[in-house]
């Protein structure tokens, strides 16, 4: 057993996104709260510029900045591309990580509760997932993985971690109730790390729920590109639910419903998320799979 030796949680990845980066500030200002004994922990706070403006970022998206090709890319400037390059030296570099664990701390418009979201199935992230949700089985786990793609988010530096994206909370704004449920994850996350260090995880299999990740959905549109139309309202919020053939997907602004014509039923999620509407993204779909680990 390869021991968890130093921990990241990373805030405020996103600028607008303000659960993450002021737990990032509140962990920074009182360190013992993320302290355990087994580890060391650092508290990050991503991007600072983009969380002085109030925006996801300043020049570019930085959780889409850390494909190797592009850390290792000189000409490759901007805010955010020299920023990953910076958080890269820090934590990583990729591939070969000072930090064994990243925890980055997200916020989402759509309805996703409580979630997971995973870069790579790593049989460490998926047990830790297993039993957390053993004890909060409102936690679900998306799996965002593009087959052929190299992962280029901020966890993508080291094998072990993922993202929490809990939701829905407006951009730029604090909930009581968000800003705690994160907290006690994250602590959660913490003191499931400091048992696994110290040889205190049974060694026995779980059931876990994963939405694998399997396509994405962009918004109807006119023909020079604009949007013309929105999430359907019967859609709305029900992220992680069961789309069947024939479910309404989007409402036209000429009044049409359009619906979901695909032969298997599929669970989509970040349904409406308002960062992704420039992604061209008006819904992941994900495949419901049950694994034991
Ligand atoms: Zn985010």
């Amino acid at each position: 057993m390869k021991k968890i030796n130093r921990v990241a949680i990373v805030g405020g990845t996103h600028g607008n996104e303000f659960t993450g980066a002021y737990l990032a500030k509140k962990f920074d200002k009182f360190p013992e709260i993320v302290k355990r004994d087994s580890f060391e922990t650092l508290t990050l706070l991503a991007n600072p510029k983009a969380l002085q403006a109030v925006k996801r970022y300043v020049d570019q998206d930085l959780n889409r900045c850390f494909a190797s090709k592009d850390l290792q890319n000189p000409s490759l400037n901007g805010y955010e591309p020299n920023r990953a390059k910076e958080i890269n030296q820090m934590l990583g570099p990729k591939g070969n990580p000072k930090f064994d664990f990243i925890l980055d701390l997200h916020t989402t418009t759509a309805n996703m509760g409580l979630s997971f979201i995973f870069v790579r199935n790593d049989p460490f992230n998926l047990k830790l997932a297993a039993y957390l949700s053993s004890i909060d089985p409102s936690l679900k786990v998306y799996s965002w993985i593009d087959p052929g793609k190299e992962q280029n988010f901020i966890n993508s530096i080291s094998e072990k971690g993922f993202a929490i994206e809990i939701g829905p909370i407006a951009p730029g704004t604090l909930k009581a109730d968000i800003f705690q449920k994160t907290e006690k994850l994250t602590q959660a996350v913490l003191d499931y790390l400091d048992k696994y260090n110290q040889g205190q995880i049974p060694d026995e299999k779980m059931p876990l729920t994963v939405y694998q990740h399997c396509k994405y959905l962009d918004y109807p549109k006119t023909a020079a590109g604009e949007l013309n139309g929105m999430i359907h309202p019967q859609l709305q919020g029900r992220d992680y639910e069961e789309l069947q053939p024939g479910d309404p997907l989007f409402l036209t602004l000429d009044g049409n419903t359009i619906y979901y014509e695909q032969e298997k039923p599929l669970n989509p999620v970040f349904i409406n998320e308002v960062a992704y509407y420039e992604k061209g993204i008006a819904m992941c779909l994900t495949k419901k799979e049950q694994i034991y680990v």
